[in-house]
């Protein structure tokens, strides 16, 4: 196709190729159990809908400023402001359809040949393959699971180099459920104000959390001038469809990724961008009782995974994946992907398709009702007995 070089460094988000196939099978008649797809299973909020109905009737269907409604971006301020106890304003803030597209500007914005940009792995696959695509350097920090998927503060420490442009974190992380330390946070704070790094703040999980509270690498001192916090409607409001997030940030890095999404989309759709003010300051409850079935869900999905011979499965402090170790099972993470899917009709991704130190794992996505999950445990266990 004579494609420019850089597209062969491109990577991609296997998760969408494993529901692919799962849709195949299913379209043949197979009976699959979907555990490999990050978003909600519930429905958005009806508040949140008749907001974003209302709009369309009140002629919200044009183009509209390129970093998002004043009104909207008014309405985001005051939420992180009030969540991560800033005092920002809605300049720092840059609306996009749904949250990837800030990794993606950033990445390109900050990283070019001879860059280094250091970023969890495993992790969310989108980092390393715009570090790539960028022509930067991917630097991984492995994640590991005797670190409870924390970081390794020392050996994150020996990575950091005069290249270093670029820290990426994520918490609570995607796919580990693992979450940074307040501690931890402090210290990547200080060596990233240390060696004049910008830092990526992953925070989409940010309200997906059991029975802890949220820290922001934003609270330490200096840290909003160099960090880019992502957030968004996905994730909490079972909203990943509408396509909703959000970058803040230095208000001059604000506008150079307003400018890179002129060159890419003008603007985000202006009819369901109304509809986050009514998410943000309407009524709670919904997506407080996501959370409450997550958490039931997440003690049902690790209790069956450790009840599995040769499975064993850490409790994740936040997001909705189990991290299941499979190393004992004598199956390579790639081999039980397939053939969960294919023999067994269990959609899972492997822990490699978040890079090669989620090796030895499967990712369970536990967005999926409590009977389904137990069907899923079942098939899987049966399927390990064989
Ligand atoms: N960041 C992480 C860690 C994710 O897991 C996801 C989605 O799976 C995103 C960002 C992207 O969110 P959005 O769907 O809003 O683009």
């Amino acid at each position: 196709m004579n494609l420019a070089t850089r597209m062969s460094r491109l990577g991609t988000e296997t998760a969408f190729e494993v529901l692919a196939k799962a849709k195949a099978l299913e379209k043949q008649g197979k009976h699959v159990i979907h555990l490999e797809i990050g978003e909600p299973d519930f429905d958005t909020p009806g508040n949140i809908i008749k907001a974003a109905v209302d709009a369309l009737h009140q002629g919200f269907t044009h183009y509209n400023p390129a970093p998002g409604f004043p009104e909207v971006r008014e309405a985001i301020i005051a939420e992180i402001n009030k969540t991560r106890k800033l005092n920002l304003t809605a300049d720092n803030v840059v609306v996009t359809p749904g949250a990837k597209p800030i990794m993606f500007f950033v990445i390109m914005a900050l990283i070019e040949k001879g860059d280094e940009a250091i970023y969890p792995n495993p992790g969310f696959p989108i980092y390393e393959s715009v570090i790539n695509f960028s022509g930067g350097k991917a630097v991984p920090l492995p994640l590991l699971e005797e670190n409870d998927f924390g970081f390794d503060l020392d050996y994150f420490e020996s990575l950091v180099t005069d290249k270093t442009k670029l820290i990426i974190i994520n918490s609570p992380h995607n796919p580990t459920g693992g979450v940074l330390t307040k501690e931890q946070l402090q210290r990547i704070a200080e060596i990233a104000t240390k060696r004049g790094i910008w830092v990526l703040a992953d925070e989409i999980y940010s309200r997906t959390l059991y029975n802890i509270k949220h820290e922001s690498i934003t609270q330490f001192s200096g840290m909003t001038d160099r960090t880019i916090l992502l957030d968004g409607l996905s994730k909490t409001y079972a909203m990943t469809g509408w396509r909703l997030g959000y970058g803040v940030m230095p208000v001059e890095m604000a506008k150079w990724i307003t400018q890179m999404a002129i060159n890419c989309y003008s603007c985000t759709n202006a009819f369901s961008q109304q509809a986050i003010i009514e998410a943000y300051q309407g009524p709670q409850e919904e997506p407080e009782k996501m959370v409450a079935e997550f958490a039931r869900r997440r003690q049902f999905i690790v209790d069956g995974l450790n009840a599995i011979p040769n499975i064993s499965c850490k409790m994740p402090p936040g997001a909705f994946y189990a991290f299941p170790n499979i190393r004992k099972t004598g199956h390579t993470s790639r081999d039980l992907e397939n053939d969960l899917l294919q023999q067994a009709g269990v959609a899972v991704l492997s822990g490699t398709a978040f890079g090669e130190y989620g090796d030895g794992h499967l990712r369970l996505s536990y967005a999926n009702s409590i009977d389904n999950i137990k069907i899923a445990l079942e098939r899987i266990a049966d399927y390990l007995q064989k």
